[in-house]
């Protein structure tokens, strides 16, 4: 099976038991708790010693049947899929930081995560510097032996800046600090997150493999490289357990203490996403590409930013990182906040929503929403224009998108 392709590779992935029915599909194992045999058994599970399921927040055929299908195709050595791509991000950061321990990421952030570094973690004693990701000088002059992560997101939402991974892990990896890559906006399929050092990949897979919007996941996919005996949270463990220290950290503690696994039916609803993830994928970002340079030509759309654009300033990055289809959403600006509003008012195909990578085409003005509570400051720091939409494109027809996009414009 190692020979094969991607999409071959998705669809053979066997199952851990043989199926009692032959059944094709993972069943979906709607249960909280499973039954032992004898006392013993129920030791052995509850211990580790085997691998049998003892309860469906630690782990449930139906979800571990999904983290191996993710595990085959990205060659990760352990991957653990939670209730939402917020929980991935949670778990991950819980199972390395502690007090008196700082991050360095930057403020073009997803706007949870960074209120979850700045306001949830604060208290704790973590300290959060926010630096020009663009710039490796500026995070290796930051970086000190209390660094528990360099963070970031692989392409950032909305302000499409995209970072050099691979100088970047040069310079985490000369500290012994793990590089954790958000790179939700281009799967798995197009972007290989560890050959450019990226030691954990956090991915919502709300977006592209849950096929469709169908519901709320994500993953943290450990590709098992880092060393771990110099991180403060973790040297005790990787004595023990070496590179999958973190791996144990979280499957063992964290996330049964915050319970947010992923539940049987999200499983098989993502499992079958993954499944058409690739095709899915190819074509809403070959829309998406021929679409922002159609959109450049036309008088009141301006910054058209998609990072698969010849003239956009990351385009040689983008394209040696992730391609020449670097997913599928956009901006764009108009010339105001109360054009964008009537702009999309009378939009007819497009959708007003927010999320990413559902079939259907989805428009966002995420000044006004994702960061709407954000003082004017803030969103100014974070380069959050109120002239700026958010474009995420789906599986319709380009002509109709264009179409659709220029009659609202006509009124707009
Ligand atoms: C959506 C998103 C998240 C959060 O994922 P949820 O599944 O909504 O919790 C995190 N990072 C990025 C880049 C996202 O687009």
């Amino acid at each position: 099976m190692d020979d094969f392709n991607f999409e071959s590779k998705l669809l053979s992935t066997p199952f851990p038991k043989k199926d009692n029915y032959n059944s094709l599909s993972m069943p979906i194992y709607n249960t909280a708790a499973y039954e032992f045999d004898t006392a013993e058994e129920m030791e052995a599970a509850f211990c580790g010693r085997t691998p049998e399921c003892t309860y469906s927040r630690i782990a449930n055929p139906t979800v571990q049947y999904f983290e191996n299908r993710v595990k085959t195709v990205t060659g990760a050595f352990a991957v653990t899929a939670l209730n939402s791509g917020m929980a991935a991000i949670t778990n991950t950061i819980m199972s390395i930081a502690y007090s008196g321990c700082n991050i360095i990421t930057s403020r073009h952030l997803f706007g949870n995560t960074y209120s979850f570094f700045v306001n949830t973690l604060k208290p704790f004693g973590v300290e959060i510097r926010f630096c020009d990701l663009t710039k490796v000088e500026e995070v290796r002059e930051n970086i000190d032996s209390n660094t528990c992560a360099l963070f970031l997101e692989i392409i950032t939402n909305p302000q499409m800046e995209v970072a050099d991974l691979a100088a970047l892990s040069a310079v985490a990896h000369a500290n012994h600090v793990p590089l954790i890559a958000d790179s939700t906006i281009v799967p798995f399929s197009a972007f290989h997150a560890k050959d450019f050092g990226v030691d954990i990949e956090i991915v919502s897979s709300t977006k592209y493999i849950s096929g469709g919007a169908t519901g709320l996941g994500g993953l943290i996919i450990d590709y098992c490289v880092f060393e771990w005996s110099h991180a403060p949270r973790l040297k005790e463990i990787a004595l023990q357990f070496g590179k999958n220290a973190f791996f144990v950290k979280l499957r063992q503690e964290i996330h049964r203490n915050f319970g947010a696994y992923m539940t049987p039916q999200t499983a098989y609803m993502q499992t079958l996403g993954l499944e058409t993830l690739d095709i899915r994928f190819q074509r809403e970002s070959r829309t998406c590409a021929e679409l922002s340079e159609r959109l450049k030509t036309i008088p009141g759309i301006e910054n058209v930013n998609y990072t698969g654009l010849p003239d956009n300033p990351y385009f040689d990055l983008s394209l040696k990182q992730f391609g020449p289809y670097p997913g599928a959403m956009m901006t764009f600006d108009l010339a105001s906040k109360k054009v964008c509003y009537s702009f999309m008012n009378r939009l007819k195909l497009i959708r007003r929503a927010t999320n990413l990578f559902d079939n259907k085409s989805l428009i966002i003005h995420p000044a006004s929403t994702i960061f709407g509570t954000f003082a004017q400051e803030i969103r100014d720091k974070m380069n959050v224009s109120d002239k700026t939409l958010r474009l995420s494109v789906g599986l319709e027809s380009a002509d109709d998108l264009l179409n659709d996009i220029l009659q609202a414009l006509n009124g707009a």
